[in-house]
């Protein structure tokens, strides 16, 4: 069997290490990826030591379901220097937990190889796929022209860039893609005025890694919504008991398919286990939507210490399970649950404490200020001007710090993906994404066709390259 893995990111990690750990078949893999800095992705190249994970080590695991994976190969040592006092527990700069990701996938490598898998890395982007040997096989075809085959594809590409929405591309003082920040707010002035469009978890680094150079202007978070991620609270180490994705197939099996209020018996029951009272946790988490954003912030770190475990579930399941209860729910509930969007956002996707520190002292000495319901920004003669639901606000800087939502298609992969369309290899999913129509394809990671709003974590992605290893071989040529 050939395996051709396209992309070297965190998801073709979670892929290497898990087709390494199932002592499947032997046979030959070719990974393909144009990045110098390659198993890293997007998230985990060389930047700023300010650019830091966003969640604890139990949760930075590559390897599915082995919660000491990452924190063994962290050690005690480089654990305490990290340490991160309001968590308890340590946060690394994301080129750090590069390293990580490089050496798992380097070690999953030479254990296949010693069990007689050959291996290959070729630094080039796959730019087309399509059948050969009259579709006995498929053909990968390299931007330099070169053609490779294989049994079995996995597009572990990645979610791209960002999108350019108010169409600045271009434009002195706009930065299009802030990673990695070592190179992008290099040219930042220290006195300038800085947009940053979005307030999610990148617009959270980019105002806390200006303020860790010492920028001097002012910073503003300019968003649709408003919303700040919620905070990480302190890991307890518990583990869900009814809220997983067994009990989820079991109500399956038992009531003929899965609704939203299967899903909140699941969690009323996971609180009932530590007595605590599911409508008074709801109703906390949709005041959220309205409260004041720098109030919430301050209370939120107030309380990274709450025993309660009602918000820790939710944030962990919504990675783990959440991908696989979205695909079984009726349209009308996930419509219900897309309604909440921003709010799921913030909560499935935390900031950890130490930022929210950070940004709390740039509110606090009024540097750092946030303006909702922005709707147009222009270049205007030496800057940019912000115009939206309140007064205008002029900058000298914008700094774009939107992701794309997951299931677009990223820019750089149109082609490949083209081609796949074209040669009946996929379809498009109707909400957004990428669906195999052949079982020799698969894809990895937030391509993947239907899943949820969510953008997918380290479980995320390590859990999807376990499911994956396990159907690889089952494939059926076509
Ligand atoms: C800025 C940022 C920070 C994040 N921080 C965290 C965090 O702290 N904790 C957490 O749990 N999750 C985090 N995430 C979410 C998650 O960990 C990442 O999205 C994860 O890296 C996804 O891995 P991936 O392999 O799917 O995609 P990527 O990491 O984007 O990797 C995709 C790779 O595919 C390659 N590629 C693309 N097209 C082609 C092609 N045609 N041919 C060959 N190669 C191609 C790219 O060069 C790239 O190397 C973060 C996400 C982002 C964007």
């Amino acid at each position: 069997m050939h395996i051709a893995i396209i992309g070297a990111g965190a998801a073709a990690v979670g892929l290497l290490d898990a087709l390494a750990v199932s002592g499947t078949g032997m046979g030959e893999i070719t990974v393909f990826d144009p990045s110098p800095h390659l198993w890293r992705g997007r998230p985990y190249g060389p930047d700023l030591d300010s650019v830091l994970v966003n969640a604890p080590p139990a949760i930075m695991s590559i390897r599915h379901l082995d919660f000491e994976h990452y924190a063994s190969w962290l050690g005690p040592e480089r654990a305490a220097v990290h340490r991160d006092d309001l968590l308890g527990q340590p946060l690394v700069p994301r080129a750090l937990y590069g390293a990580y990701l490089a050496d798992t996938a380097e070690a999953a490598l030479a254990a296949l190889r010693e069990r007689g898998w050959r291996t290959r890395v070729v630094a080039a982007r796959v730019v087309a796929v399509a059948r050969s040997g009259g579709g006995l096989r498929l053909a990968l075809r390299t931007e330099d022209g070169h053609d490779h085959p294989a049994d079995r594809v996995a597009l572990c590409v990645g979610g791209g860039t960002p999108q350019d929405h108010y169409g600045l591309g271009g434009v002195p003082g706009f930065v299009g893609d802030p990673y990695p920040l070592a190179n992008s707010l290099g040219h930042v002035p220290a006195a300038a005025d800085v947009a940053v469009i979005g307030s999610g978890l990148t617009a959270v680094d980019v105002a806390v890694s200006l303020a860790a150079r010492g920028h001097a202007g002012r910073i503003t978070l300019v968003s649709r919504s408003g919303m700040l991620p919620h905070v990480w609270q302190r890991p307890l180490g518990h583990r869900p008991v009814h809220l997983t994705a067994e009990r989820v197939e079991a109500s399956c099996r038992e009531h003929g398919g899965l609704t939203l209020d299967d899903l909140a018996g699941l969690l009323r029951a996971e609180l009932a286990e530590t007595g605590e009272d599911f409508a008074d946790f709801t109703a906390e988490l949709l005041a959220a939507g309205s409260e004041e954003p720098v109030r919430r912030l301050r209370r939120q770190l107030a309380v990274v210490g709450d025993p309660r475990i009602g918000r820790r579930v939710l944030q962990e399941t919504a990675h783990t399970v959440g991908p696989y209860a979205w695909r079984l729910l009726p349209e009308p509930d996930r419509e219900r649950l897309r309604r909440h969007f921003r709010l799921a956002t913030s909560v499935a996707s935390p900031m950890v404490p130490v930022n929210a520190a950070a940004l709390l002292r740039l509110f606090e000495s009024g540097q750092l200020t946030m303006v909702a319901g922005a709707r147009k920004i222009e270049a205007v003669k030496g800057g940019f001007q912000v115009r939206g639901d309140g007064d205008n606000l002029d900058a000298d800087v914008v700094v774009n710090a939107v992701n794309p939502p997951p299931q677009a298609v990223p820019r750089a992969t149109e082609p490949l993906i083209t081609s796949l369309l074209t040669d009946g290899l996929a379809t498009l999913h109707l909400s957004g994404g990428l669906v195999p129509a052949d079982p020799r394809l698969h894809v990895v990671g937030d391509l993947a066709g239907g899943g949820p709003f969510i953008t997918s974590s380290i479980p995320g992605v390590a859990a999807a390259g376990a499911r994956t290893v396990r159907v690889l071989p089952a494939a059926h040529t076509g």
